[in-house]
C-alpha cells in the first residue's frame, strides 16, 4: 500500500502525521470518501468540489489546486493497482501550537489512502438494515453547517453507539426541530405512493454525492423525486425506505424503530434504483490505470472547472 502525505508516497508503516496536527488535536480539517469501481473513480470531480467547498467554509486553504488534487487521487489509485476500492482523502489544518487557533498552523496537510471498504455484509442488501432514531441530534447550522464534511464526527459516532445499543445497524439523527436530517454516515430516502423523498440540506442533510446520483437516476427513470421535510411519521407510513452513501451505496431499510417498513421486504423502487446505480458505477468515466502496460500512468484528466 502506498499512502500519500504532503507530496511523498510512503509505505503504510511509514505513513505518520505529527502529534501537533490540529486534525488530530481538534478534528480541524475536512475529508472525502470516494469509490473506485472497475479502475474508475466514481464522481471524483463532485467529491473534490465538495472537499474544496468544505475547506473554504472553515477558512482552510488547500495548498494544491483542485486539478492537481485530481491527479494525485488518480495516481494513488494507479500506484495501488486498485480495481475496486475506497479512497480516503483528508486535508487537516496541519501542525501548529497547542491551542485551537488555526493561525498557528502555516501549512495544511494532505493525506490520501487507497484501501478496501465493506460497510455492510452482502446479505444485508437482500433483506435491508434495521434503523432506530438516535437521541443524539444533528448539529445546528447555527453552530457548524452539516454540509461541511469535517473531521468532527463525534455526534455521528455517538449516534452509531446509539444504534448499537438499540441493536440496530444504523441510527437516524433528527435536527433540533425533530425533522429527519440523515443517518450517521448516509443520507436517507423514503418512497411513498411511487414518489421518493429525501431531507434537504436545510434540515441537516449532507449534500451526499450518492444522494445526488440517486435523485438523477430517479429522474431518468421517470420516478418523481424531491426534497421534503420528513418526520418519524413519514418513515412509519413509508412504502419503502433506503439509505445512500459512498461506502454503503444504496441500502434498503427493513425496519425502523422496531416496526417493519412497508411489507418488510425490499420494495420495487428501491430494487430498481439499486440496479440502476450498480450499472452506472461500472460504466461511468474512464479507467485511471491499465493492466500491465499502462500501470502507474494515470489516465484520468479532470473536466475543467468553471
Ligand atoms: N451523511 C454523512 C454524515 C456522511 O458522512 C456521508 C458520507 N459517508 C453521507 C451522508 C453520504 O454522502 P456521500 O454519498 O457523498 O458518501
Amino acid at each position: 500500500m502506498q499512502i500519500y502525505i504532503d507530496g511523498a508516497w510512503v509505505a503504510r508503516k511509514d505513513a505518520k502525521v505529527s502529534v501537533f496536527d490540529h486534525g488530530l488535536l481538534y478534528g480541524d480539517g475536512v475529508f472525502e470518501g470516494i469509490r473506485v469501481y472497475s479502475r474508475r473513480i466514481f464522481r471524483l470531480d463532485e467529491h473534490l468540489e465538495r472537499l474544496y467547498r468544505s475547506a473554504h467554509a472553515i477558512a482552510l486553504d488547500i495548498p494544491v489546486p483542485i486539478r492537481e488534487m485530481a491527479a494525485i487521487v488518480a495516481e494513488g489509485v494507479a500506484r495501488n493497482r486498485c480495481e475496486d476500492g475506497y479512497i480516503r482523502l483528508v486535508v487537516t489544518r496541519g501542525e501548529g501550537a497547542l491551542g485551537i487557533d488555526p493561525a498557528s498552523c502555516p501549512k495544511p496537510s494532505i493525506i490520501l489512502i487507497v484501501d478496501q471498504v465493506a460497510v455492510y455484509p452482502r446479505e444485508l442488501y437482500e433483506g435491508g438494515v434495521t434503523v432506530v432514531t438516535s437521541p443524539t441530534r444533528q448539529v445546528s447550522h447555527e453552530a457548524v453547517d452539516p454540509r461541511i464534511k469535517s473531521l468532527n464526527y463525534l455526534k455521528n459516532i455517538l449516534a452509531k453507539i446509539d444504534a448499537r445499543v438499540g441493536n440496530a445497524h444504523e441510527a437516524i439523527l433528527l435536527n433540533r426541530e425533530g425533522f429527519i436530517a440523515e443517518c450517521t454516515a448516509d443520507n436517507l430516502f423514503i418512497v411513498r405512493d411511487g414518489e421518493i423523498l429525501t431531507p434537504s440540506p436545510q434540515d441537516g442533510a449532507l449534500e451526499g454525492i450518492t444522494r445526488g446520483v440517486i435523485l438523477q437516476l430517479a429522474a431518468d427513470a421517470g420516478i418523481a423525486a424531491k426534497e421534503a421535510r420528513l418526520t418519524r411519521y413519514d418513515l412509519h407510513i413509508a412504502d419503502e425506505a433506503f439509505l445512500t452513501g459512498t461506502g454503503a451505496e444504496l441500502m434498503p431499510i427493513a425496519n425502523f424503530d422496531g416496526r417493519a417498513i412497508g411489507r418488510g421486504t425490499v420494495g420495487p423502487i428501491t430494487t430498481q434504483l439499486r440496479e440502476a446505480f450498480k450499472r452506472l458505477v461500472r460504466i461511468e468515466g474512464e479507467p485511471v490505470w491499465q493492466g500491465e502496460s499502462g500501470a502507474n500512468k494515470p489516465k484520468y484528466s479532470p473536466t475543467p472547472l468553471q
